[in-house]
């Protein structure tokens, strides 16, 4: 018999990976060409060719002892001295190895930062809508998620109702923006108001606030959007990364966690963080993908194939009468469904063979999510689909 909680964890299954197994048997059904599959972030641009020559190098030229074997729980001491030495270039900061984590993609990343962080009863503030598998991710280690809800049109989150929602139980907010699934980028204005917040939080419940930067998606920006640095904002800033997106490669399982050294407890942290890769069953990230990344740190994709999609799917649903959020990075695109439930919505979409992601499973009703990371010509051919859609919801 498996567990109450793994019980209830299968009930409340994501909704993304339902929608990408409904895909593949509708396209068995109908050809995948006639399927529009907008549910999962899985990336369709191919890897710049650097990352191919450089696996295939790797395994030429190091031992096979050093590249299939075991290793600091924390990663190759040469890779993370590359991580430290990107950010030190980027951002003119003086990070060491000792500052980084390679972990299991962000994911990983976040389940050993919560691991490392949490007790029992500890409260995650998020901010609505947020990458649903955070709920997991929490809970796991026993925390409370905190919602703080929507915002729309501009989707920045209320600072006074975060500043509301945040107690002596705070023990982290998670940032993430580029966002999964507005794609709203946080400007600098709006994160200086948050981090003053928790600044005034911490003085006021004695405790460390630590906000953890979920930044899968950092590289995919469009036109003048910025990337804030938080750790120059903000010294309690730990932050994830991974190279699912940036070089599409969601299933190698490659990322880290930046610790800067202004971080409160910063060595406890560390260790924290090393144990935590071990004893989660990780032990390490995979070495291959280490000593990739070691190559490949300032490789990035070209997101130009996405920067196209976008416009095609915003300018052709503009004209249909759908209203959305205007991306500026990552690559979704937020719409507003025309009719109150989100799920019927995404139900209706289904008939059209588009499939598409409630904003439910983001914490937020009354949206739905299209992953535009496919091909061209699954975009340019859901426009027809697109536009019985909404002839059927009355838009034109
Ligand atoms: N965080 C966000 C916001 C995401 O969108 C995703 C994946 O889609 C992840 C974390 C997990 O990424 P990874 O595949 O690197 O574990």
């Amino acid at each position: 018999m498996i567990s109450q909680k793994m019980k209830k964890m299968i009930a409340t299954s994501s909704a993304i990976r339902e929608m990408f197994e409904e895909g593949k048997r509708l396209a068995e059904i109908y050809g995948k060409e006639n399927v529009f599959d907008f549910s999962l972030g899985n990336p369709s641009v191919k890897p710049p060719q650097s990352v191919n020559q450089s696996i295939k190098d790797i395994v030429d030229e190091t031992s096979e002892i050093e590249l299939h074997g075991y290793m600091n729980n924390s990663g190759f001491s040469s890779t993370r001295a590359a991580v430290a030495g990107y950010f030190n270039k980027r951002y003119g900061t003086t990070y060491g190895e000792k500052n980084v984590v390679m972990t299991v993609g962000a994911a990983g990343g976040l389940n050993v930062v919560l691991k490392s962080l949490l007790n029992e009863g500890d409260e995650v503030v998020v901010f609505c809508p947020y990458f649903g598998e955070y709920r997991n991710y929490i809970d796991n280690y026993g925390g409370k998620i905190v919602e703080v809800p929507a915002n729309p049109p501009t989707f920045l989150p209320d600072l006074d109702v975060t500043e509301k929602l945040l107690t002596s139980k705070t023990k982290a907010v998670i940032v993430n923006s580029p966002n999964n699934p507005t794609g709203v980028v946080y400007d600098k204005e709006f994160l200086t108001g948050l981090v003053s917040t928790l600044d005034r939080a911490q003085k006021k419940w004695g405790n460390a606030i630590y906000l953890i930067s979920d930044e899968p998606y950092r590289e995919i920006v469009y036109g003048d959007a910025k990337v804030e640095f938080l750790p120059s904002l903000y010294d309690n800033t730990i932050v994830g990364y991974s190279y699912s997106k940036s070089l599409s490669l969601p299933g190698e399982r490659i990322g880290y966690l930046l610790i800067p050294d202004t971080c409160t407890d910063f060595e406890e942290l560390i260790a924290s963080c090393n144990v935590a890769t071990r004893i989660l069953g990780f032990v390490n990230a995979p070495s291959l993908q280490q000593k990739l990344v070691e190559r490949c740190v300032e490789e990035t994709c070209d997101i130009t194939p996405y920067s196209d999609n976008k416009n095609i799917l915003t300018e052709g649903l503009k004209k249909l009468g759908f209203e959305y959020v205007n991306p500026q990075g990552a690559f979704y695109l937020f719409v507003k469904s025309p009719i109150e439930d989100d799920k019927e919505f995404c139900r209706i979409a289904k008939e059209y063979n588009l499939l598409l992601v409630p904003g439910s499973s983001f914490g937020c009703k009354g949206y739905v999510r299209i992953a535009y990371c496919v091909s061209k010509d699954t975009v340019v051919g859901s426009m027809t689909q697109f536009e019985k859609l909404a002839k059927r919801m009355n838009l034109i």
